[in-house]
């Protein structure tokens, strides 16, 4: 594995791939490696003949008093978990290198970006789009490798990708989650043990509102209710929002009709975990867990 820092290196090793025929992933982290990332990493090396993964903490997507100086980094240890993935490039440009003095121009989702984590996050997403775009732009792949736990980043990148006629195909990866069902994040390395105990409760409180939709359930307002509900059992919790939005343009859905998106996010302590299930009502029918499993 090589580890480039700029875009000029990335863009070179990307053509060389592409003239000796080999397709390339992308896997956009921002470091702090977990297994949730690995999944990402795993699945590109398996699809592409080659692949690049970035760890680059974007101070563009931090807004003012966020945790852009203390999040979690530990480069020595990625470097080794991603070489034995088999991965070809780690792509590690400093700041400097992304928003060079003078860099004026940002990459807007002014709908998408201001519904759920939008609204607590004002510019987020102008910061996740700008990068997003730039990273793809630095390393050409064929295929870019996101998430589903960060679950409207996907769906405004997709949307993205379309509007602006990326070529880039964006392939959405299923949450990998604790054995206890939370799902898998940089940022749980700000629990305290305490915290931590309490935590899937987010987990399980989506689950019951699956299970809602699952047994037939169409009304929004009681599937967030359940969550809610569940939520306020736990006084560490600071619910930051409950909602059920249309997958398509994450617009609040009066009843449960095609694809939704059902997420919630919460402070607990120093951190904010955010999570969420999608459901189907045409999809392919499944059966209700029955419990908290995960
Ligand atoms: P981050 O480093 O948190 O910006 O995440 C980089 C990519 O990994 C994003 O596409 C995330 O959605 C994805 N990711 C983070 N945590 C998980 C997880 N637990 N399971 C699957 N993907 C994840």
């Amino acid at each position: 594995m090589e580890t480039v820092t700029t875009v000029r290196e990335m863009k070179a090793r990307s053509r060389a791939w592409r003239r000796h025929g080999l397709s390339v992933g992308l896997v956009p982290t921002m470091g702090f490696l977990h297994r949730g990332h690995g999944s990402l990493v795993e699945r590109s090396v398996r699809e592409n003949g080659r692949t690049a993964v970035s760890v680059f903490v974007n101070p563009a997507q931090f807004g003012p008093g966020e945790d852009l100086e203390s999040y979690p980094r530990d480069p020595a240890r990625d470097s080794a978990y991603l070489k034995s993935l088999g991965v070809n490039v780690l792509f590690m440009p400093e700041p400097s290198e992304m928003y060079p003095p003078g860099f004026a121009t940002a990459v807007e989702a002014p709908e998408l970006g201001e519904a759920l984590c939008g609204a607590s996050r004002p510019g987020h997403f102008r910061g996740v789009c700008t990068v997003v775009l730039k990273l793809l732009n630095a390393a050409s792949p064929d295929r870019a490798y996101f998430g589903l736990k960060d679950a409207q980043q996907f769906f405004i990148l997709r949307r993205m990708a379309r509007d602006l006629d990326l070529d880039a195909s964006l392939v959405p990866c299923e949450t990998v989650r604790e054995a206890d069902g939370l799902a898998m994040s940089s940022r749980n390395s700000y629990l305290t043990p305490e915290e931590r105990a309490v935590a899937p409760l987010l987990r399980k409180a989506l689950l019951a509102a699956e299970d809602y939709l699952i047994g037939g359930g169409r009304d929004p307002a009681e599937a967030c209710g359940i969550v809610g509900g569940m939520l306020s059992g736990e006084s560490r919790f600071v619910p930051d929002y409950v909602e059920a939005v249309a997958t398509s343009d994450l617009k609040p859905v009066s009843e449960v009709s095609s694809e939704i998106l059902l997420a919630a996010a919460v402070r607990l302590g120093r951190a904010r975990l955010i999570d969420n299930v999608i459901f189907d009502p045409s999809g392919p029918s499944r059966k209700p867990r029955g419990g908290a499993g995960c």
